[in-house]
């Protein structure tokens, strides 16, 4: 079994972009990033710190917003409208979930297509379906970029994800039907899955079940792409019962350090990308 190493790619992808933000910088452009964060969730409080780190690595500026919990949606969506209009800003970031009293959908929407980073506006979701250049979502794009830094080929493959999120399943399937897949869909009430995993040469699993996917699961050398972040007591685990599937996988994405890191990545990717269309002629 061959691990994919989401650090190590991810690494290397760091190094490129901080080469390219110094070059813009040399034209007097800095990338900006404005992150924003509602409430006191740990786990989200703990991915912002993340993404402003790695940003700060890279010079691109940190736009940095920690917003109350009971923040209303009248108050995000003045500060999404600034943002917008701010020349330093190429990207807004708005990290999920928000508080019950704020209509996620209304605030993803009100985000400049140009500036949305994180490819939740309907817009780019459109684009991303009819196949037109865009950004991409990081998650399922980071899957991708994964997979071609091992040279795995995608063309001719069934590939079988489990999940149907916005942010996760669905884009994946049109990123692996890009790429000329053959792709499944399943989820929750999917009946028989074991049978659909098992003929699977690519399974993608984005459930939020710690240790779900078991090696009776799928074939031998498949390719298996563990999405799941889930804490347990003192540990972090994906939905991949990690050692019972590295048995029988060819090739497996650790938790931590395989999809992880490609999404922080690939969000700065999407940054330094919409800062040049924006700034450079
Ligand atoms: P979500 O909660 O929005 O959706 C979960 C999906 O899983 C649903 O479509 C549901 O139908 C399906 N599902 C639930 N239980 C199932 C079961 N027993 N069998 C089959 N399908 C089932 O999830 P999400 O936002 O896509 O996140 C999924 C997981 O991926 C979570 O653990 C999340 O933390 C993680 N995640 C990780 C990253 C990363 O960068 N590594 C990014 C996004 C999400």
């Amino acid at each position: 079994m061959i691990r994919l190493d989401g650090t190590k790619v991810a690494a290397d992808l760091q190094a490129e972009l901080t080469q390219t933000a110094a070059g813009l910088r040399e034209q007097g452009i800095v990338p900006g990033l404005a992150v924003i964060l509602v409430g006191n969730d740990p786990a989200s409080k703990v991915y912002v710190g993340r993404k402003e780190k790695m940003a700060e690595k890279i010079g691109i500026k940190n736009f940095a917003y920690t917003l109350a919990d009971d923040t209303t949606e009248q108050q995000l969506l003045e500060l999404i409208d600034q943002l917008n209009q701010n020349d330093q800003v190429d990207g807004i970031l708005v990290q999920l979930p928000l508080p019950d009293q704020i209509d996620e959908q209304k605030i993803l929407q009100a985000i400049d297509p140009a500036k949305d980073v994180d490819s939740f506006h309907p817009e780019n979701v459109g684009k991303l379906m009819q196949g037109l250049p865009g950004p991409k979502p990081c998650t399922p794009n980071g899957i991708m970029k994964l997979l071609a830094a091992y040279d795995i080929p995608i063309e001719g493959k069934h590939a079988v994800i489990i999940g149907r999120s916005n942010i996760v399943g669905k884009p994946m399937a049109h990123l692996l039907l890009e790429q000329n897949a053959t792709v499944t869909i399943t989820h929750s009430r999917t009946k028989n899955l074991a049978e659909l995993t098992k003929q699977a040469d690519i399974v993608v699993v984005a459930i939020g079940r710690p240790n779900y996917l078991t090696g009776e699961m799928i074939k031998d050398g498949a390719i298996v792409i563990d999405v799941g972040i889930n804490r347990l007591e003192k540990k972090l685990v994906g939905d991949v019962d990690f050692e019972n599937v590295a048995e029988k996988a060819g090739y497996l994405t650790p938790v931590p350090g395989g999809v992880g890191p490609m999404t922080i990545i690939m969000l700065m990717v999407n940054t330094i990308k919409a800062c040049r269309l924006r700034r450079t002629p």
